[in-house]
This record gives C-alpha cells, sequence and structure tokens, in this order.
C-alpha cells in the first residue's frame, strides 16, 4: 500500500518511515509535486494535522497522513504546546527554542513536561485521528547530539537520558510520535485486510 506523509521534515520523515512495515510505502510531498509550505494555522494540534492533510486531499487527490507534535510543559500553563516550532520566534532554529525553555524554566522546581503527537488520516473520505503521549521532565542542561527539537533537554519517564541520547530506534520504542504512529499502523493493517 502507498501513502503520502504530509511532511517536508526529514527527520519525522526518516523516524516515521523506520517505524512502518514494508508492506507501506511512504510517497513524500516531493514525490506528488507539492512543494508549497502548507499552512499550519490552526491553535490545535488536530488542527493543524487536518491542515495538513487537507491541503494534500484538495489539492492532489491523494489520500494521506500527517502529524502533528506539541511540547506541553506543566510550569508554563502547558506552554509553548502547538506552538513548539515557533517559541523563540518566527524562522528560529531548534537551539533558540532549546534556549528559551531552559531559560523560561530556570529556577522552576516542577519539570514535569509532555510531547503530544496527533495524526490525522484521510482515507477513503474518511478521516480519523491518532494520539501519542510521552510524559518526562525538561533537564536543566543540554544533553546528547542525536534527534532533533528539543530532545537534548527531554528525559523521558523511567529513563536518565535524554532523548538525544538515544538511539532512533530506542526513541520509537517510548516517544509520542512512536506510539501515535504504532495505532496508524496497527489501524492500516486491519483495514487493509478489511478492505
Ligand atoms: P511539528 O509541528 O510536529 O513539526 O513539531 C513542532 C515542533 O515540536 C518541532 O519544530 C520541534 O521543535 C518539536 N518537536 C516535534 N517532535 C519532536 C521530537 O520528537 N523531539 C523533540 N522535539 C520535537
Amino acid at each position: 500500500m502507498k501513502i503520502v506523509i504530509a511532511t517536508n521534515n526529514k527527520n519525522k520523515f526518516q523516524e516515521i518511515g523506520e517505524m512502518l512495515p514494508a508492506s507501506i510505502e511512504l510517497v513524500t510531498l516531493n514525490d506528488i509535486g507539492c512543494n508549497e509550505d502548507i499552512p499550519e494555522t490552526a491553535d490545535t494540534l488536530e488542527g493543524n494535522a487536518a491542515l495538513k492533510t487537507i491541503h494534500v486531499l484538495e489539492n492532489y487527490g491523494f489520500d494521506c497522513f500527517a502529524d502533528d507534535t506539541g511540547l506541553e510543559v506543566d510550569a508554563l500553563d502547558g506552554a509553548p504546546g502547538v506552538y513548539a516550532a515557533r517559541y523563540a520566534g518566527e524562522n528560529v532554529t531548534y537551539d533558540d527554542n532549546v534556549n528559551k525553555m531552559l531559560l523560561e524554566m530556570e529556577g522552576k522546581e516542577d519539570r514535569s513536561a509532555q510531547f503530544r503527537t496527533v495524526i490525522s488520516l484521510k482515507i477513503d473520505g474518511m478521516e480519523y485521528f491518532f494520539e501519542g503521549i510521552c510524559r518526562g521532565e525538561i533537564t536543566t542542561d543540554k544533553h546528547g547530539e542525536g534527534g532533533f527539537g528539543y530532545d537534548p533537554i527531554f528525559k523521558p519517564e523511567g529513563y536518565d537520558i535524554t532523548f538525544s541520547e538515544m538511539s532512533s530506534e530506542e526513541k520509537a520504542k517510548i516517544s509520542h510520535r512512536g506510539i501515535a504512529v504504532r495505532e496508524l499502523v496497527d489501524f492500516l493493517e486491519e483495514y487493509t485486510d478489511a478492505t
């Protein structure tokens, strides 16, 4: 089965690609000729994920899925949440966002946080949502070189290392995106068996 993944983020494409069974072939936005930026203007993860799949379906006619992830920090009342990519402003680097987070969290005792991923799947005229949550805490310093985004400062519950210090396979086993993608894969496997 071929399915379009509505993202241009290479890290995500790689992480998700590694989790899919060989029976599901990922098609990129480039492959379908979609090179424009897809607006992510909703104020919820569900809304943003759906904006991406609607764009692909309406403009290119392909069934597809898209994910949107937020970082919800308890001591910051759930911020940056859906605005995680733009936490330090427009057109900033991952490192800018990480530095801002470390600054905002300076001196905070409660460092608990969670990543939440929502996947929107549009298939045969229907829409389905899948969710994955990974709880953990924001560290006081950066640790590790791997991964992307807030990985150097996010230590998942039950671990003494950050996401950046894990291999991508190790991260996928427990991560928000890993959980959501496994739900998607289970659904697609049953769906393709039934149709
Ligand atoms: P997106 O909307 O799913 O692209 O994610 C928004 C932002 O959340 C990204 O720009 C990253 O900064 C951050 N993010 C998403 N997934 C992860 C992850 O697995 N680890 C660390 N940061 C992430």
